[in-house]
């Protein structure tokens, strides 16, 4: 599978080309918020070296997968949404492929929370 990735979205709101409402930027990461929220708070998380989809991945993908995930906790704290105990906590989703209801085609983390329902995803 291959895309294009001088017209992919994610790498455009990456670079700032494209609007969102970021939550979060580094050299490495930029996290901002779903333009169609299923939750109270849903927020994308993205590495800006473009990925495909977490089936594309190799060896050489996990160090950055792991400060992502890490990331994600880091994001869940400050959103205000981190597991603290109780009825806390948030849902982390990476769609991969059409199977699994991937829309567009860099490498992203759902962070989903809030009171239930959410709406669904894909
Ligand atoms: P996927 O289905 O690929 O896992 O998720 C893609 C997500 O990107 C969807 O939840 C969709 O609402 C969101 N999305 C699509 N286009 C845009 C956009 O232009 N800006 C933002 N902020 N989110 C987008
Ligand atoms: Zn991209």
């Amino acid at each position: 599978m291959s895309h294009d990735t001088s017209s992919c979205l994610f790498c455009k709101i990456a670079a700032g080309d494209i609007p969102s409402t970021k939550v979060y930027e580094d050299d490495e990461f930029v996290a901002f918020r779903d333009i169609r929220p299923a939750a109270e708070t849903h927020v994308l998380v993205i590495p800006r070296k473009h990925i495909d989809t977490l089936s594309n991945c190799t060896e050489d993908d996990s160090a950055l997968l792991g400060r992502m995930l890490v990331l994600v906790a880091r994001l869940a704290d400050k959103l205000g949404v981190a597991y603290t105990g109780g009825e806390t906590g948030f849902r982390t989703v990476i769609n991969t492929g059409p199977g699994g209801g991937q829309e567009v085609y860099h490498l992203h983390a759902h962070i989903l929370a809030g009171p239930r329902p959410w709406q669904r995803m894909g």
